[in-house]
């Protein structure tokens, strides 16, 4: 690394928060990363972790725009901020018009305004994070990089829904699918890994975390997901249902006389892991209560892993092969209870668990849960800061970024095993 190597930015607005991270092209882990949250709160507040250390300080009644100041200011006081050549933004939702990630101008601005309306929550607070960064930093080039890019290659059969046509024409009413960036860097890290064949395998990724969604990946495209027009769809999550009868959310809003937003409340804020067991949304929490016997919690873990094989189980029908089965996120990489109540109920399709390997991957590590070869399971960690960063050096500075080396899978399962450290 030299000092003067360029810098990568990776700016992820929510509605209330700011993640970010620092990339040297150089160096395969981030120079700095925090996160603004509680923004437009009394509360408001930065944390950032930089060369080993910790700071935090508050902000309060910050916004965004204060917020990426306060982080302009930071990245000065280090002689950063002159190195940095480009940002990458993640943009929740590119409808049909992004199928890759681009360089922002003002018409890709005035696009992602356009499909605003089918993510009303994230797309507006991501607009906020490309303006203030501009702003911030106007002599670097700005990368917008879509969550529901990847799965643009799903097939129509796929991503129809069977209400009248008209919707979709009018309103853009289709399945789109999300975290994308996810699983494009895992589906990509698993075939390095496993040594697959880039234009022959199958795949299927379980994104497992708060937010939770599986994709078919055939030969590096996105055939079929899990989530729908909105994340709601597919998977059980922390406070969301995904797939319900909508038979059901009829009955109980005539029933409970809720409208339009109580509706959403219910689907999305108080159902999911938490819903299931009146208790957590949490899956650390709902383990630890399960293993002193609250029967709502194991009720919701069985639940919650039922769902995630049955649609594994589907997905599958995608795919013309089935090399691996894979799992993310942060229950995905860290849940061996999870994994393996998901194994279990794929027999089927061939998978044998391996119990003492999935209980012994490290944290952070790529590993091998199965004693069967094909298809393997296995646990890939899911970098989307470090994909958002790859995706803007190579668009607008014409340069990779350094990754970091691969484990060998034989390494990874032996090291599981306990037989090599
Ligand atoms: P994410 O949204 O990817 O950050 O994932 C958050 C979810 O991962 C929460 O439900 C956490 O409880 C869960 N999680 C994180 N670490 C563990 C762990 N060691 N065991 C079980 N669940 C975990």
């Amino acid at each position: 690394m030299t000092d003067t190597s360029p810098l990568v930015l990776v700016v992820n607005c929510g509605s209330s928060s700011l993640k970010f991270a620092l990339f040297d092209l150089d160096r395969p882990s981030p120079l700095m990363s925090g996160l603004a949250e509680k923004l437009g709160s009394r509360d408001a507040s930065i944390r950032i972790v930089f060369d080993g250390e910790r700071s935090s300080t508050n902000l309060p009644g910050a916004d965004h725009a204060k917020a990426l100041a306060g982080l302009v200011a930071f990245l000065e006081g280090r002689g950063l901020l002159g190195r940095i050549r480009a940002v990458g933004h993640r943009v929740v939702h590119g409808g049909e018009r992004f199928t890759h990630s681009v360089e922002i101008t003002p018409e890709v601005v005035e696009g992602i305004e356009a499909c605003a309306a089918l993510a009303p929550l994230h797309n507006p607070a991501n607009l906020i994070g490309i303006r203030a960064a501009r702003e911030a930093l106007p002599e670097a080039r700005h990368v917008a990089v879509f969550d529901t890019a990847f799965h643009q290659t799903m097939p129509p059969s796929a991503y129809l829904y069977a209400l009248p046509q008209r919707y979709r024409r009018e309103l853009g009413v289709r399945r789109y699918g999300f975290h994308g960036t996810s699983h494009r860097f895992v589906a990509a890290r698993t075939v390095e890994v496993l040594g697959l064949d880039p234009h022959d395998h199958g795949l299927i990724v379980v994104h497992l975390g708060n937010g939770a969604s599986a994709t078919a990946v055939r030969d590096g495209a996105s055939v079929d997901t899990s989530m729908g027009l909105t994340p709601a769809e597919g998977l059980i999550m922390g406070t969301r249902c995904g797939d319900v009868d909508v038979g059901a959310v009829l009955y109980i809003a005539r029933a409970e006389k809720l409208d339009i937003d109580g509706i959403d409340a219910m689907v999305n804020r108080e159902s999911g892991l938490l819903g299931l067991s009146e208790l957590s949304n949490d899956c650390r929490t709902l383990e630890q209560a399960a293993r002193d016997g609250h029967a709502g919690a194991i009720e919701a873990l069985e639940v919650f892993a039922h769902r995630v094989a049955r649609t594994v189980g589907s997905l599958a029908m995608s795919l013309a092969r089935l090399d691996a089965i894979v799992f993310t996120g942060g229950i995905g990489e860290n849940s061996a209870c999870v994994r393996a109540a998901v194994l279990t109920r794929l027999g089927l399709l061939g998978v044998e668990l391996d119990e003492a390997a999935n209980r012994a991957v490290p944290h952070g590590a790529v590993g091998i849960v199965s004693r069967s070869q094909h298809p393997v399971a296995l646990v890939v960690p899911t970098d989307e800061e470090r994909m958002i960063a790859c995706d803007t050096a190579t668009l607008v500075l014409d340069r990779p970024l350094a990754v970091p080396a691969v484990d060998h899978p034989i390494v990874a399962r032996e090291c599981a095993r306990g037989s090599l450290q």
